[in-house]
Order: C-alpha cells, then structure tokens, then sequence
C-alpha cells in the first residue's frame, strides 16, 4: 500500500490541534503506520527543507520548524501522496478548499499547520529522515 510522509507543525501543536487534526486523518480514510512527537532541531529543519534553501522564506521557515514540537506521521492509503495533499489543501489557506486541513487549522502561509509530501519518492525519503524501520507498523 503507498505511504506519504505527514507532519502536523508547530503553529498546530500549539494551537491545540494535534486531537482534531489525527481525527481528520482517520475520518480521510488514512491508516497511521507511524506517529510520534519531535521537537526538530534547526539543523535538522536545514536538512529537511534542503529544496527551499535559496528561496527568500527559507530562514524564517526553518526557524519555526525547530521553534516547537511537531508530530511526524507516516500515512497509508491508495494514492496516498495526492490524496493527502487534496486533504491539507492548499499551501496558502487563503486559497485553500474548504474543509480541507489548512483551511480549517493555518494561520498564514508560513505557518501553515501541516507539511505533505509531494511525490512517492520524496515520501519515503521523508519517512526514512524522521522513522526507523522499527517505529513503523507492517
Ligand atoms: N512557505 C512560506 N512562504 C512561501 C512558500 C512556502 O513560508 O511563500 C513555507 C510553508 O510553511 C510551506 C513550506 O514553506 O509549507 C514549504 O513550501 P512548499 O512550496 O513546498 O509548500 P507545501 O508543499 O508545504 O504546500
Ligand atoms: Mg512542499
């Protein structure tokens, strides 16, 4: 079964909505295979966001990526990668779909309450960075 890589960010953990952000996952239709808490630290921000790294949000975004703790998941369904993007919606939440978890939960574009991964191999590069094969359920 496809896997994709989830985290629900530090703008949302603060905010109290890991409960109703994990309840919107399972509601989705996603099987959890992985999940836990993390508190990142900016190196590893660094690394994770390694694409964006000439982009001008860069250093703002790594900085609240290690800020706080996350949760990390790993998410399991049929065409996991494009269902959980249609999920999150859109990385703006001013242009996101209604219903969809940034709509519901981001508060800006920076802080957009939940990362997704956007290919199969990007996913399991991302699952590979945060889970050990161990924290993972078959
Ligand atoms: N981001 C930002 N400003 C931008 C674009 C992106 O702060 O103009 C942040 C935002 O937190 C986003 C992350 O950088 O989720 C990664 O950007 P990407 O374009 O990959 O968006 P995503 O895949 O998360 O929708
Ligand atoms: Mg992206």
């Amino acid at each position: 079964m496809p896997r994709t890589f989830a985290m629900i960010k530090p703008d949302a953990v603060q905010a109290g909505n890991v409960g109703n952000i994990v309840a919107h996952i399972q509601t989705a239709g996603f099987r959890i295979v992985g999940m836990k808490l993390v508190q990142i630290s900016l190196q590893q921000a660094q690394r994770f966001y390694q694409v964006h790294a000439q982009r001008p949000f860069y250093g703002e975004l790594v900085e609240f990526m290690s800020s706080g703790p996350s949760v990390v998941l790993a998410l399991e369904s049929e065409n996991a990668v494009q269902k959980w993007r249609d999920t999150i919606g859109a990385t703006d939440p001013a242009e996101a779909a209604e219903g969809t978890i940034r709509k519901l939960y981001a508060e800006s574009k920076g802080r957009n309450a939940v990362h997704g991964s956007d290919s199969d191999e990007n996913a399991a590069i991302e699952i590979a960075f945060f889970f050990a094969g161990t924290e993972l359920v078959g």
